[in-house]
């Protein structure tokens, strides 16, 4: 198989890891790649963004399947374009990405489905609206911009001053773009957040090992929020009958949701939720896998990936060949100095070829990029160095032993990935 992978972050590199080792898999290009994917597949510099521009990439190289790993391209309608053409593609269409692309409709999804989520105020297209609306609330109130914000665009507003203060950057000065110009209001919820994926092809599901990842900057979760400091997946996190109930109360009835509405959904669906003292509750959807996630689900994989995301592409999803390693895992990311702030690129890294690789150790390049014969910083995220292990704790030592190998200016990590474990196992008792 000739497989082609959008993306260029730590997820993609995971992704195109793992499909690498396929017997199957012949040829991997990567749109835009990455310092580290390039050692594993050919980065082809292109906008993973622009439809137009990957139609024409795939007319070239005829790849036999292509995998899709951030939203921007799936809510920009890529696997519609390349459905249209009888190209083999896993992903949603531009209509089902919409779960992800837009707040409202996701939120509009879950009332009309009857499925537990917060409650929702009102859902505004003027900031003099929602200024009213504030009026009318509980304190706090969650503010959530309507389109794809970066991570940006969700804001707890704990008194009116900060509400409206947010309101305003992102209604009136468009800080956050046309992403900006719907926001809803709902009902803040409070109980430890756990993210549920799975891998559908339209009418079977398997769900993928349950994972948690740390979004604050600093220990002890302080700090602005990241794209995700760290992730780590255990086979203790999801205790049986909280498994049962996010299955039976959220997971299939957004399924059968979804076949109501004429919508076959193809490819992997992230479900954010909250377990609250009632039980599961849905904070957001994703229409891909989460990043850092995918760096601690992937090396527990026991199965051939580009086996299994052919046989979704074709509709053919056989759930009882996704197999796990069994025990843990956790990626703990490296990341430049002042993110999510600004910070500067074009460190050199350290210390990359000495990781031990009988350690187990897999270092997943996110930012960084090929500079003669070194790798340098080339994003906020850096790296993700990740390990398995028969426990959390056996996963734990050889990662946090391998960072203090790796260097770079201004290098920046969290040094308790996995310490809110026994927290979170508690909530799902
Ligand atoms: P979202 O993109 O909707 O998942 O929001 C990003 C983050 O904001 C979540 O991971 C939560 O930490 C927080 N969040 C979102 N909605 C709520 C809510 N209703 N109550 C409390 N926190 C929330």
């Amino acid at each position: 198989m000739k497989l082609l992978v959008i993306g260029g972050g730590g997820r993609e590199h995971a992704l195109v890891w793992k499909l690498k080792q396929s017997p199957r898999v012949e040829k991997l290009w990567c749109v835009p790649g990455n310092g580290g994917i390039a050692a594993q597949a050919e980065c082809i510099a292109a906008d993973p963004g622009d439809v137009a521009a990957l139609v024409a990439l795939a007319e070239k190289f005829c790849p036999d399947l292509t995998v899709v790993g951030p939203e921007l391209p799936l809510v920009n309608g890529l696997t519609d374009a390349f459905r249209q053409r009888a190209w083999p593609i896993v992903g949603p269409s531009k209509l089902a990405a919409q779960l992800e692309g837009s707040k409202i409709f996701s939120k509009e999804f879950l009332l009309r489905h009857k499925i537990p989520t917060a409650k929702l105020y009102g859902s505004y297209d003027s900031a003099k609206d929602a200024y009213a609306a504030l009026e009318r609330v509980a304190w706090p109130v969650v503010i959530k911009a309507d389109g794809l914000c970066a991570g940006k665009g969700v804001f707890l507003a704990s008194r009116q001053s900060d509400a409206k203060d947010f309101i305003e950057r992102v209604m009136e000065q468009g800080e956050l773009g046309a992403g900006g110009k719907r926001i809803l209001l709902e009902a803040a919820l409070e109980g430890e957040e756990l993210s549920f994926m799975i891998l559908t092809d339209g009418e079977r599901y398997a769900p993928l090992v349950p994972t948690r990842d740390h979004k604050r900057v600093f220990d002890g979760n302080e700090g602005p929020n990241t794209g995700g400091m760290g992730a780590y997946s255990s086979d203790d996190l999801l205790p049986h009958q909280l498994r049962e109930a996010i299955v039976s109360n959220i997971l299939e009835p957004t399924l059968r949701g979804l076949a109501a509405d004429g919508i076959r959904y193809q490819g992997f669906l992230y479900i954010g939720l909250m377990l609250t003292k009632s039980g599961p509750v849905v904070l957001e959807f994703n229409c891909r896998l989460g990043d850092p996630e995918t760096q601690a689900i992937v090396p527990r994989m026991d199965f051939d990936l580009a086996e299994v995301l052919s046989d979704v592409a074709e509709g053919k999803l056989q759930p009882s060949k996704l197999k796990w390693k069994p025990g843990a895992s956790v990626c703990v990311v490296l990341c430049s100095g002042g993110y999510p702030g600004k910070f500067a690129t074009g460190k050199p890294i350290d210390g990359l070829t000495a990781i031990n690789q009988n350690s187990g150790v897999v270092v997943f390049h996110a930012g960084t990029r090929l500079q003669g014969s070194g790798i340098v910083t080339n994003g906020g995220r850096v790296l993700g160095v990740t390990a398995i292990g028969p426990s959390l704790d056996a996963a734990l030592a050889p990662v946090y032993s391998a960072v203090k190998g790796i260097k770079f200016d201004g290098m920046h990590f969290r040094k308790d990935i996995g310490a809110s474990h026994s927290k979170l196992t508690a909530a799902g008792d």
